[in-house]
């Protein structure tokens, strides 16, 4: 028998291929984005109680109710938004599927989404599997900053969703507000999804703030949001998150989803919703993971390699121009095999893979880790 693939160019993740070496060379993992400390004690604690409480039957499709109220509570007092907890939020098995089930929702066959490159690497065969194209716009390094005048002249008929995502993986930028007003005015009066993944939404430093597309009405209304307690609480293995949509953009994505997976983890869902109560928990992620920026770029200033700026998400991308010609890939893999420190080459994220010579670390590590990683970097000169 003979089987054609819906999706022929697709291949291993670059997270898990370098996960996969750093592991076989037993170097320092900064690559794949993964906190290696666990998640705060009293989840884990709350977690047990779940257990203990016989929370192992199916979660109501939509997800448990009492984390959708206390997941409204939140948006109301973070974004100035009011979501209903019964019609505009799911939950979903981490943002993945929010975006997968938000684009199988919509996209029709020959549909075109605008991503913006790099683009994280779920997006693309997301829409390709549902019969769309993927329409890019090249952000540049080392700013990445989008002109919305040359976006706007992107549209078509066509054009069906736009894809955001702040504060950004793999650039560590963050969309300002001056950016969400613009595009609010672009696709004020059109039919076209704005799907936002938001999944370091508290992540963001120097005492910015993160720009939702919860914090403007009008922009909401045809919005969807993505998020993930992954990123949130240090636990990205249990695969937990939401997504946030007026009524009349939810239903249908609950269409799919209920095809899809039906219900989430129940257990995990109770013990959420208890820890979210405790609103400072992810309140000084900021500042927890600001201290670890910090950290690490001390560290990068006794290395060769050459900071970009970031504003937002845990990670660095850096500059190796001045150390090695190799293209992108093969220095990561240097990196990882000859150094000792598995990094992300960035190239990987543009369709055109574009060599602008730069790396990404995940700094969400220990500072013990980013230390002895810090050793192994001083030596590559
Ligand atoms: N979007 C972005 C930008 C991400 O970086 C990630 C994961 N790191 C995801 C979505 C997926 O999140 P999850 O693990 O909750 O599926
Ligand atoms: N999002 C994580 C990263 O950017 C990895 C997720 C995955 O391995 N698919 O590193």
């Amino acid at each position: 028998m003979q089987t054609t693939s819906k999706l022929t160019s697709s291949q291993t993740t670059i997270f898990t291929e370098m996960s996969a070496l750093a592991i076989q060379h037993k170097a320092l993992n900064l690559g794949q984005g993964f906190p290696d400390y666990d998640p705060p004690s009293a989840l884990l604690d709350l977690v047990k109680d779940a257990i203990d409480d016989h929370k192992h039957q199916y979660a109501p499709m939509a997800g448990v109710l009492a984390l959708r109220e206390i997941i409204a509570q939140k948006v109301l007092h973070a974004y100035g938004q009011y979501v209903n907890p019964s019609t505009e939020i799911t939950i979903t098995a981490g943002a993945t599927q929010a975006i997968f089930t938000a684009i199988a929702a919509f996209i029709y066959q020959g549909d075109e989404v605008i991503i913006f490159e790099p683009a994280y690497d779920s997006y693309r065969p997301s829409i390709e599997l549902a019969g769309g194209k993927a329409v890019v716009y090249t952000m540049e390094a080392p700013d990445f900053k989008i002109n919305w005048t040359l976006l706007a002249a992107m549209i078509s008929p066509k054009t069906k969703m736009i894809i955001i995502n702040t504060p950004h993986n793999p650039t560590g930028t963050i969309l300002k507000a001056d950016d969400l007003l613009q595009l609010s005015r672009i696709v004020k009066d059109t039919d076209i999804i704005i799907l936002s993944d938001e999944v370091y939404e508290h992540l963001v430093y120097d005492g910015q703030l993160h720009e939702s597309v919860l914090k403007y009405p009008e922009l909401y209304q045809q919005s969807i949001s993505v998020f993930s307690f992954g990123k949130t609480y240090h636990c990205t293995g249990w695969k937990v998150g939401y997504c946030i949509a007026p009524e009349y953009l939810m239903n249908e994505i609950r269409k799919v989803h209920q095809w899809n997976v039906f219900s989430v983890n129940s257990f995990v869902q109770h013990a959420l919703a208890a820890f979210m109560a405790d609103a400072s928990q992810y309140l000084l992620l900021n500042q927890f993971y600001q201290q670890k920026r910090d950290f690490f770029l001390e560290i990068l200033k006794t290395t060769r390699l050459r900071p970009l700026k970031t504003e937002g998400t845990f990670f660095q991308l850096c500059d190796y121009s001045n150390i090695s010609d190799l293209d992108d890939v093969a220095f990561a893999k240097e990196m990882t095999v000859n150094h000792g420190v598995a990094c992300i080459p960035i190239s990987v994220f543009y369709d055109d893979h574009r060599q602008d010579k730069l790396i990404r670390f995940c700094f969400a590590k220990t500072e013990g880790l980013l230390t002895a990683a810090g050793e192994k970097l001083k030596q590559i000169r």
